[in-house]
Order: structure tokens, then sequence, then C-alpha cells
């Protein structure tokens, strides 16, 4: 029997750290299930046993997933070259704010371009999610975090703990200010289970190394050569000039790539800003607060979400100013199709309800 690995177009560090873990895995039950075999044929000592394909299926992997199986004979020469993940958005987790829901996890979204994957939002249930996607924690080995409100960032320290544990080279996470101490807590999270896989497992580096947190501001905060990731300050915060609390900002990113160009609003209020950093972008990827949203939030909260989230009309007013061609509703608590066609009367484009696990070519 030949085992055959297929993995998408992955970093050269995932493909030393996490597919030699997988391919130890696929081992072990490749020879579990060789012995079962062996013991059936014992058994059956006059019976042809034919076993034209035993399908192992290792956990999945990365985006386009690591699949082990066996394989005839004819296909073990199969070429084991890497497919590159298409281009395209999965959105992972849907949810906005603090409520838990049972059609939707936290806000996450995974764009993938040039075989690379960035993480924007880490929500509650995100390994969780990718695991359904058929991936592994390590497949978002960078994050964005566009603000700092718990329901973006509550799925970061699961998300970096598995991820240290598969033995994934590094995480980064770049966020507004506050990143750093947000992700200390997170390496402090992750102390006492990284103390256990050291002696057992050997893991030379602590989380403090593995998890890297990098703060940014207005302007270009990212380009690996491969995307190019610009920040605005948007409407979601409204704190009065030399307050303390002034300190926290709320960001939009557009991601620019090769034909590509895609906008994320995170959460905000209508936003001239906003409106001119999605300027002429392929997709814009809307937080929207619905009208049952907002009728269902406690008193103290409903001014924020009047002011501060954006209405199925402001949605549509933002990707009409924008004139973008595909609009993706996502950071959504429940919506009916009269918030669709809220955003019809303005916008002309394409419009897509996320829902958790839709995928958006690119
Ligand atoms: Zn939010
Ligand atoms: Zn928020």
């Amino acid at each position: 029997m030949r085992a055959i690995i297929r993995h998408s177009g992955r970093y050269e560090s995932e493909r030393r750290y996490v597919l030699p873990m997988l391919q130890y895995i696929q081992n072990a039950e490749l020879r579990r299930a060789t012995t079962r075999l062996a013991s059936a044929r014992n058994r059956m000592m006059h019976k042809v046993i034919l076993a034209k394909t035993l399908a192992v299926v290792v956990c999945a992997a990365m985006a386009g997933s690591a699949v082990a199986s066996t394989k005839p004979a004819t296909a073990a020469a199969a070429s084991t070259a890497p497919a590159q993940a298409p281009d395209g958005l999965l959105l992972l987790g849907t949810a906005g704010g603090p409520l838990a829901r049972a059609d939707r996890a936290g806000i996450a979204t995974l764009l993938t371009i040039g075989g690379r994957n960035y993480l924007v939002d880490a929500g509650e249930g995100v390994v969780h999610q990718l695991g359904k996607a058929g991936m592994q924690a390590p497949a978002a080995p960078i994050v964005f975090l566009t603000h700092l409100h718990d329901d973006h960032y509550a799925g970061l320290p699961g998300l970096a703990s598995f991820s240290y544990t598969l033995r994934a080279p590094r995480l980064d996470v770049y966020g507004p200010a506050g990143t750093v101490d947000l992700v200390g807590g997170v390496a402090q999270v992750m102390v006492p289970n990284a103390r256990i896989r050291m002696a057992e497992q050997g893991l030379k580096h602590t989380p403090a190394e593995f998890v890297v947190a990098h703060e940014y501001g207005a302007g270009t905060i990212f380009d690996d050569g491969n995307v190019r990731v610009s920040a605005v300050v948007n409407t979601h915060f409204d704190f009065p000039d030399g307050s303390p609390a002034a300190v926290n900002k709320s960001y939009s990113l557009r991601f620019d790539a090769k034909g590509h160009s895609i906008v994320f609003t995170g959460d905000t209020g209508p936003s001239q800003a906003v409106a001119t950093l999605a300027k002429g972008a392929d997709v814009l990827v809307s937080e929207m607060a619905s009208h049952a949203d907002r009728a269902a939030v406690p008193p103290f909260v409903r001014p924020h979400m009047d002011r501060e989230h954006l209405s199925p009309l402001e949605v549509g007013k933002l990707a009409a100013a924008a004139g973008v061609k595909t609009l993706v509703l996502t950071h959504i608590g429940v919506t009916d199709p009269s918030d669709v066609a809220e955003i019809r009367s303005v916008f002309k484009g394409r419009i897509i309800v996320g829902a958790d696990l839709t995928k958006v070519a690119l």
C-alpha cells in the first residue's frame, strides 16, 4: 500500500512542521489497518480478501485539506505536486456580538489568495469552523483583528494554542493598539499546555515566541508581496479626543492583490473613510445590524447599535457609493428578505447574505 499526501501550496514551514506530524499519524493508522487485515487473513484462510480501496482519512490539515488515502497501485505514481487552493473567501463565522447562536459561529473570515490564508477576525468557535471546512488551526498563520471587541477575538486563544501544539512555526496577529496586551494574555493562557508539550514532545519555543503581536494604525499595515493591506479608522467607536478610551480604534481593512481587491468593514457606522477605502473593490464584506438585531438588544446598547453599526439601508448606500461589484453580508444575528430589499433599493450589484461556511470565489 502506498499513501499519497496531497496538500495545497502552503508555506514551506507548514510543510516542514505540520505535514510530518500528519504523516506520522497516517503511518500509525496504516500500521493498524495492516495489522487488522493480517488478522482477518489468518481467520479466513480460504477466502480472498479484496481491498480495492482502504481509505484512511487523517485529520484534515490546511486549506484544500491534507488528505491521506491508500490508492490502487496504478494510482500510487500519481503526481504529488501541491494543488494550490483557489483564491476566495470562506465565511467561517458570521455572528456579531456576544450572544451565542445555534446557527452562526463568531465572526471570522478566511481570505485565500495566492495559496496563502489570511484570517480577518477570530471570533468564538473559529477552530471548530476550520474543522468543518476540512482545516486545522495552522491553516490560519496570520490574523488581522479589526478592533478589540471580544466577539472579534474570542476564538484567538484556541487558535493560537492548537496551532502551537500542532507545531505550526508561529502565529502573527495584526491588530489595533491593545493587541500587544491581548497577545501577551493569550501567550500566558498557553503556558500550562506548553510546559507539558515541551516535556512530552520536545517543543522548543515558548508561547511568547510563538504568537507575535503587530499593532497597526491607519495606512498600509502589511505587505508580503502577495497582498497589501490598508487600514482606515471607521466610526464604530466614538470616544472623546483626549479621553483615556480614545486610544481604542476600530478599523476597516482593504486587501489588494494581483487581480483582486477585497474590503472588510469590520464593525462600523456610516463612514466616508470606509466608502473611500472600498472604492472600486471587487468584494465588500460588510457588517449589518438588521432591524431584528437592533430590536433585540437591551436599551443601554441601542444607541451604539443605531449609530455605530450599519442598518441595511446604510450598507446599501455604502456599497453603492463605493461601486463594489459584490456585497457580502456578515456579522449578523437575524435577517429576513426585507433587509435585502432595503439594500437592493440603492445597490444594484450582487448581494450574498452570508451564512457560516459560505464560500465566495474571487
Ligand atoms: Zn462585532
Ligand atoms: Zn464591535
